[in-house]
């Protein structure tokens, strides 16, 4: 089995300042692990705090929440790839479901932006999920299928540069609703016939993580399921408490 990736996706929660104390406790109480991957997604404003406060915990990686696929330009207030690398992020979300249901983010948008994120150098993470609608009427696999190809469709080294993906299902996302082990294992083993398909060899070992209410209760029994190789948490990786409790899950 790979070595899971925890990942914190922080949304927009905890400030510079707030980012600063909790990293401080969570360093403090979280020592080096060799046999499993943190990874944080602060807002792009906290990113600063938390890697001045990583300083050389190479375990820990940096990431951030959303990038804009051009290199510069009249963007007001978006982030180029350029910029979130000079930050330290080496990882970067992609239609995250908030981005794609709230924002209104495109399956040609995701493609652009994991394009722009391969050309930057730094590793996307591709989110996809189906709604309550689409999984009560069997499209999720359809569905998570199309999400996939079209996000990675205009990358050009999938056979060779790292990419991660998760699956978030829409309807368990912040809603306390879980998909059971099995569930996640089941859409994993889609997800992952799709990857080799579409990278060749390489995708056997690619991170596919289960995000959608995990906690410290559940996330031991989600993330030991056959196919999933981690967890990306948004509630419960706001409050540092909870979030060791699941990064040590
Ligand atoms: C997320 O934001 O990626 C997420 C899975 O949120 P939550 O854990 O709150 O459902």
């Amino acid at each position: 089995m790979n070595r899971p990736v925890m990942a914190a996706n922080w949304k927009m929660n905890n400030g510079p300042t707030t980012a600063r104390e909790f990293m401080q406790t969570f360093l403090a109480q979280y020592p080096r692990q060799n046999d499993r991957t943190i990874l944080f997604f602060p807002p792009t404003l906290s990113m600063a705090a938390v890697a001045a406060a990583l300083g050389d915990r190479r375990d820990i990686l940096l990431g951030v929440q959303n990038v804009h696929w051009a290199d510069q330009g009249a963007f007001t207030g978006e982030l180029s790839v350029g910029m979130v690398r000079d930050a330290g992020a080496r990882v970067v979300l992609v239609g995250h479901s908030e981005r794609r249901h709230v924002f209104g983010e495109t399956l040609d948008q995701t493609a652009l932006k994991c394009a722009a994120v391969e050309r930057g150098g730094l590793t996307p993470m591709l989110c996809v999920g189906e709604t309550l609608e689409q999984r009560e009427a069997g499209r999720a696999a359809d569905v998570v299928i199309e999400q996939l190809r079209a996000g990675f469709s205009m990358m050009t080294q999938l056979a060779t540069k790292d990419v991660m993906v998760a699956y978030e299902p829409v309807w368990a996302i912040g809603t306390g609703h879980t998909a059971t082990a099995d569930d996640a294992s089941r859409m994993h083993r889609v997800l992952r016939a799709e990857l080799i398909a579409l990278c060749g060899d390489r995708a056997r070992t690619t991170p596919i993580l289960y995000g959608g209410s995990v906690n410290a209760a559940n996330a031991p029994e989600l993330v030991a399921a056959r196919e999933v190789d981690g967890l990306l948490v948004g509630g419960a990786s706001v409050d540092v408490g909870s979030w060791l409790a699941v990064a040590r899950a």
